[in-house]
């Protein structure tokens, strides 16, 4: 084997086992990028930022898999995880909670307190889908198995909460470290946090921005599109979004009119086809080619379902 061949390996390897390295995003600011591909439930991306009193993880993925490259992360850099910052509560950003909380038993998990109201809404709505649908015959081992990893992340309950309910955007001193939090109150939930670390200009979005598309499950899409307008009066040098790859200052700009022009073009009912071509093309080099089949399958369904407005 060549060392091309070998190193292709790897990669492939990295692939189904990712996230396999963290990448620097500042100084002392880490990525462990989350993976989103088609045919799986996504993991979003976690942010690990070093702190005088140890080290702050915003958001934990879904998959153990995910979890378990935070915990790897610890133990390299022989720091305990003194805090979590959950941006909102999707369960591809809170479910690796428990898995690190067992770890690192002094952590404070720091989140908006809508959890609660989704644990009676959205997230039991979901609940009783998984049950339904694991109780007809027929279903597949692949779709049972991820069903029951859902299920098993939802019994998790009061290990997915938090010790500190964010209630005020503001500058806030977390594990010894300066930072300042947003507070977005129904943008993409009833409640997003975002963070902004002053000595490095790294803003760190949560899902209020996400690549291939914006994900509107749980949204308010007008307020989403003030709080876009409020992150763009932020002094950041470089952007985390949920999902994706680090953005610059030129790509958030891209990223906001696009966004806009989408809820546009939905709103004066264009064809689903019609919004995903002016997407990709408003959007451009921020999603690649090799992303374009899947990012219409997202879009497809959010426009029909959730962006178009009601019939
Ligand atoms: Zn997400």
């Amino acid at each position: 084997m060549t060392l091309r061949q070998m190193t292709l390996v790897l990669l492939a390897m990295c692939a189904v086992t990712t996230p396999c390295r963290a990448e620097l995003v500042a100084d002392g600011i880490h990525l462990l990028p989350g993976r989103f591909v088609r045919g799986s439930q996504p993991d979003g991306n976690t942010v690990i930022i070093e702190a005088p009193d140890g080290l702050i993880v915003v958001d934990t993925g879904r998959h153990p898999a995910h979890a378990q490259a935070i915990l790897d992360f610890a133990s390299r850099a022989r720091r305990p995880v003194a805090v979590i910052v959950n941006t909102h509560w999707h369960l591809d950003h809170l479910g690796g909670n428990p898995r690190v909380r067992r770890a690192h038993p002094g952590v404070r998990v720091w989140s908006s307190d809508a959890l609660a109201g989704a644990m009676t809404g959205f997230l039991a709505d979901y609940r009783a889908h998984l049950e339904g649908a694991l109780a007809q015959a027929g279903l597949d081992t692949s779709s049972a198995a991820t069903m029951r990893a859902e299920l098993a992340i939802l019994d998790q309950g009061e290990a997915l909460a938090p010790d500190e309910i964010v209630a005020a955007p503001g500058a806030r001193t977390i594990a010894g470290r300066e930072l300042v939090l947003g507070l977005e109150t129904r943008a993409v939930t009833a409640g997003d946090v975002w963070l902004f670390d002053p000595a490095t200009r790294v803003l760190i979005a949560g899902d209020l921005v996400t690549l291939p598309v914006p994900l509107p499950d749980t949204a308010c899409t007008s307020r989403w599109r003030s709080a876009l307008d409020r992150l763009d009066e932020v002094d950041f040098s470089r952007l985390v979004p949920g999902h994706g790859p680090v953005m610059t200052r030129e790509d958030f700009a891209r990223y906001r009119a696009a966004f806009g022009n989408l809820l546009d073009r939905a709103a004066a009912d264009s064809s689903s086809t019609a919004c995903a071509d002016g997407w990709l093309h408003d959007i451009g080099p921020l999603v690649p080619a090799d992303e374009h089949a899947f990012a219409r399958i997202l879009l497809h369904y959010y426009v029909d379902n959730h962006l178009r407005p009601a019939r």
